[in-house]
C-alpha cells in the first residue's frame, strides 16, 4: 500500500512541496514557500473529497471528474462498483417483479408470517380467499383475522403444521378453505389457502352415496340372512335340505361378510362425515384396551400368547367409538395374521411427550411396497388370508381415519415372515393425567 502511495502519489507532493520551497527561497522564506506547497497539497485532496461526496449524495445527478493521482484510481473504483450495484438492482428488481407476477397468478392464497405470527407479505389470492384488506392488514396477527377454533387450534401446535386444516372461507361462509402453515428460515411461517369447495362437494356426494346404498343394502340382507338361518337349521338335520347343507352354508358365511362389509362402511362413512377433529371428552383408555384385550383372547381361543404393557394412569381425551375401532381393529388384525403360536404384545405408554399405542405381532408380515397403500379402501396385501379370516379391507382405513379424528398419527414396521408393529402417536395435548376420567365400558 505504502509503495502504492508513493508511486502515484509521492512525484506530485513532492514536486509541489519543493515549488513551493523554491518559491518561498526566491521570494525570502523557505519554510512559508514549503508550507504554501502543503496547504495546495491539502487543498487538491480536499478538492477532491469534496467532489466524491456531492456525487455520493446524487450518483444520478451528477458525475465524477477524472480527478488526479490516487483520487482518479478512488473515482473509478467508486464508479465500478456504483455501476455493479444498479445491476444487481435491476437483475433483483425483475426476479422480485416475476415473483408478484407469478404469485398474483397463483390462485392459492400465500401469506408470509414472522415468528410471532404477524403478516409480513401476500398474495393477491389471499385478498379474496381470506378476506384481507390490503395495507392495513401488514403487521396484525394471522390468528386475529382468521379466527375459527380449528384453524387456532392447528396454529397454536407445532407438531401438527404438516397436515393442514379445513375451516370455512372468512369471504363466504359456504366455501371451504384448506390451510397449512410450512416453517422456515429463521421462525417464519408460509401460510398457503386453498378453496377446496368443489372437492369436498364431490367427496360428500361419494360418501353419501356409499352410506346410502350400504343403508338401503342392510334391510335386505338382512332378511336372506334370516332365511338363511332357518335354512342352516333344517339342512343340519335329516330333513328336506339336508343335501344343501354345504351350499346352505358358504351362502350364511358370505351373507355374513356382506354384513361386516357393510358395517364397516357405514362405520367409515360415519367418521368421514363427523365434524372436523374428535371431542375432548377424557377417556378411560386403560379401560377400554383391557376390554378390547379380553375380545382379542376370546378370538385367539387360546391360540396365541397375548401380552400388554399398559400405564394406567395415562388417559387421552378424545371419542370411545373411534377409540375402540382402532385398538380391536389391529388387535382383530395382529391375530389373523400371525398363525397359531404367535405372540402380540400391546404397549400404551408416554413417549417423548405424546402417547404412544403399539401393537406387535410375530405374523406372517407386510412386503415394503404394500405398506404405503395398507389403509387404502379395500386394499389387501394378502388377499386369499383377508377373505378367508373374515376381512373385509376396511379396518385400516377405519383405524386411519379415526386417527385424523384425534390428530393422530400411523407407523407401520413391517418384515414379511416375522412380523408386524403398527405404532399410533397421539399428541401431548390430547393426553390426560387420571383424575377427570369419564367411565370407558
Ligand atoms: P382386512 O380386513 O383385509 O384385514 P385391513 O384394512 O384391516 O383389511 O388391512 C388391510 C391389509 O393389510 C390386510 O388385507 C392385510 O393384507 C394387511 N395387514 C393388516 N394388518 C396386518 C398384520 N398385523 N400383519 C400382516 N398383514 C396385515
Amino acid at each position: 500500500m505504502l509503495r502504492y502511495l508513493i508511486r502515484v502519489e509521492g512525484g506530485r507532493s513532492l514536486s509541489l512541496l519543493l515549488l513551493g520551497a523554491l518559491a518561498g527561497w526566491l521570494l525570502g522564506s523557505v519554510r512559508l514557500g514549503a508550507l504554501f506547497g502543503l496547504t495546495l497539497i491539502l487543498f487538491i485532496h480536499l478538492y477532491h473529497a469534496g467532489q466524491l461526496l456531492a456525487w455520493l449524495q446524487a450518483p444520478k445527478k451528477r458525475e465524477l471528474p477524472d480527478g488526479v493521482g490516487i483520487w482518479r484510481d478512488i473515482f473509478q473504483l467508486s464508479l465500478d462498483r456504483h455501476k455493479q450495484a444498479r445491476k444487481r438492482k435491476k437483475r433483483l428488481g425483475a426476479i422480485v417483479r416475476e415473483f408478484r407476477a407469478s404469485t398474483t397468478a397463483l390462485p392459492d392464497a400465500a401469506v408470509v408470517l414472522d415468528r410471532s405470527g404477524c403478516i409480513v407479505w401476500y398474495n393477491q389470492a389471499a385478498v379474496s380467499l381470506l378476506a384481507l384488506r390490503g395495507q392495513p392488514d401488514i403487521g396484525l396477527r394471522i390468528n386475529n383475522l382468521l379466527r375459527h377454533p380449528d384453524f387456532h387450534s392447528y396454529f397454536g401446535q407445532s407438531d401438527a403444521q404438516d397436515r393442514g386444516v379445513e375451516i370455512p372461507a372468512p369471504s363466504d361462509s359456504e366455501s371451504t378453505l384448506w390451510i397449512r402453515v410450512i416453517p422456515y428460515g429463521d421462525g417464519q411461517r408460509l401460510l398457503i389457502a386453498r378453496d377446496v369447495t368443489e372437492l369436498k362437494r364431490l367427496e360428500v356426494s361419494r360418501r353419501d352415496f356409499v352410506a346410502n346404498a350400504s343403508h338401503e343394502l342392510r334391510t335386505p340382507l338382512t332378511v336372506l340372512r334370516g332365511y338363511l338361518d332357518m335354512m342352516g337349521e333344517e339342512s343340519s338335520e335329516a330333513g328336506q335340505l339336508s343335501s344343501w347343507k354345504n351350499p346352505i352354508e358358504e351362502m350364511r358365511r358370505q351373507s355374513a361378510r356382506m354384513q361386516r362389509i357393510i358395517a364397516d362402511l357405514l362405520r367409515l362413512a360415519n367418521l368421514e362425515s363427523g365434524s372436523g377433529f374428535a371431542d375432548s371428552t377424557v377417556l378411560d383408555m386403560p379401560a377400554l384396551i383391557g376390554a378390547a384385550l379380553e375380545e382379542a383372547e376370546h378370538l385367539s381361543g387360546g391360540q396365541h400368547r397375548i401380552e400388554s404393557e399398559v400405564d394406567d394412569s395415562l388417559q387421552l381425551q378424545g371419542e370411545q367409538a373411534d377409540l375402540h375401532s382402532v385398538v380391536s381393529n389391529l388387535l382383530s388384525n395382529a391375530l389373523r395374521y400371525t398363525p397359531p403360536g404367535g405372540r402380540i404384545r400391546l404397549r400404551w405408554q408416554r413417549d417423548g411427550g405424546q402417547a404412544l399405542l403399539s401393537v406387535q405381532d410375530t405374523g406372517i408380515g407386510i412386503a415394503a411396497r404394500d405398506i404405503p397403500r395398507l389403509t387404502e379402501r379395500f386394499y389387501r396385501a394378502d388377499v386369499a388370508r383377508s377373505r378367508e379370516t373374515g376381512g373385509t379391507g376396511l379396518g385400516l382405513a377405519i383405524v386411519k381415519h379415526a386417527l385424523e379424528r384425534h390428530e393422530a398419527v400411523l407407523t407401520i414396521h413391517s418384515q414379511p415372515g416375522r412380523g408386524s408393529e403398527f405404532i399410533c402417536r397421539f399428541p401431548a395435548h390430547r393426553m390426560s393425567d387420571n383424575s377427570r376420567v369419564a367411565v370407558a365400558g
